[in-house]
C-alpha cells in the first residue's frame, strides 16, 4: 500500500506541530475574517484531533458534534476536517458553543465547552472591545471607521486567545466515550416527475400516482439558516 498525497496532510501536519497560527490562517480561508470563536474553534479542534491521535481523510474516521452554527463551528470543520458536506459534522441545535469530537473507531470522545460567563471574561480581558462589538455586531451601527477599527481589534484579540489564552481558561473539558451514529447511508436518485431534478430517494413523496421532491409536493422540509434549524415550504 502507498500513501496518497493529499491537500489535508498539511492540517494533519499543523495539528502534531501545534501550528496554531497556520491552522488559524487556513480556517480563514473558508471563514472570511479572523475573529476570537474562530480562534477558539481551531484550539478546540487541534486539542481534539491530537488527544484522538487519528488521522482523518474525510472517510468519518473522526466525527465532530457541534451545538452551535457561529464562527466557532467554521474552526472546528477546518481542523477536524469534519464537515457538513463529508457527513461527519453533526449539527445539534443547542445554541452552545460546544463540540464533542470522537473517533470512530471505538468511540473515544472530547468535549470541549466555552464557560457560561465567556463574553464577560473575553471582555474583562479587553475593555475596549465590548463597547465596539455591541455598536458594529449587534446593532449593526457602525460607521465605516468603526467596523475598520472593530475588524483590526478583534484580529488582535483572536490572535491573543489564539497564542496566550490557556485553553483550561477558554474551556471546561471532558473525556468519554460516545455511541457514534451509523455511517451516512448512500441512497438511490430518482427523478422528480415534476421539475425533472435528481433527489435522493428518501426526499421523494408519491402524490397522485407521480413521484414528486418536497419542493414540488408542496410539503415541509428541514431548513438550516442562520436562525437554526427549522420546517420550511420555501425560503
Ligand atoms: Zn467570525
Ligand atoms: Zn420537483
Amino acid at each position: 500500500m502507498h500513501e496518497h498525497a493529499s491537500a489535508r496532510q498539511a492540517v494533519e501536519t499543523m495539528i502534531r506541530s501545534r501550528d496554531l497560527e497556520g491552522l488559524l490562517r487556513h480556517a480563514e480561508t473558508i471563514h472570511g475574517h479572523r475573529c476570537p470563536l474562530l480562534a477558539l474553534g481551531v484550539k478546540a479542534g487541534q486539542y481534539a484531533m491530537d488527544y484522538l491521535d487519528q488521522e482523518n481523510t474525510g472517510m468519518e474516521e473522526v466525527v465532530a458534534i457541534v451545538e452551535c452554527n457561529n464562527c466557532f463551528t467554521d474552526g472546528i470543520q477546518v481542523v477536524t476536517g469534519c464537515t457538513f458536506g463529508n457527513n461527519a459534522l453533526i449539527y445539534k441545535d443547542l445554541g452552545k458553543t460546544a463540540v464533542t469530537v470522537a473517533r470512530r473507531q471505538d468511540g473515544a470522545a472530547v468535549r470541549l465547552v466555552v464557560p457560561a460567563n465567556f463574553r464577560e471574561r473575553l471582555f474583562a480581558r479587553y475593555p475596549a472591545a465590548g463597547p465596539l462589538f455591541e455598536k458594529v455586531v449587534v446593532q449593526r451601527q457602525g460607521t465605516p471607521e468603526d467596523l475598520h477599527r472593530f475588524h483590526h481589534l478583534w484580529e488582535a484579540v483572536a490572535r491573543r486567545e489564539l497564542e496566550e489564552v490557556d485553553l483550561s481558561e477558554q474551556f471546561l473539558m471532558e473525556t468519554c466515550t460516545i455511541q457514534l451514529p451509523a455511517f451516512a447511508r448512500i441512497l438511490a436518485t430518482e427523478v422528480c416527475e415534476r421539475c425533472g431534478e435528481g433527489v435522493m430517494e428518501s426526499r421523494i413523496r408519491v402524490q397522485a400516482g407521480q413521484k414528486v421532491c418536497l419542493a414540488c409536493a408542496g410539503e415541509e422540509y428541514y431548513l438550516l439558516t442562520g436562525q437554526g434549524i427549522g420546517c420550511s415550504r420555501e425560503i
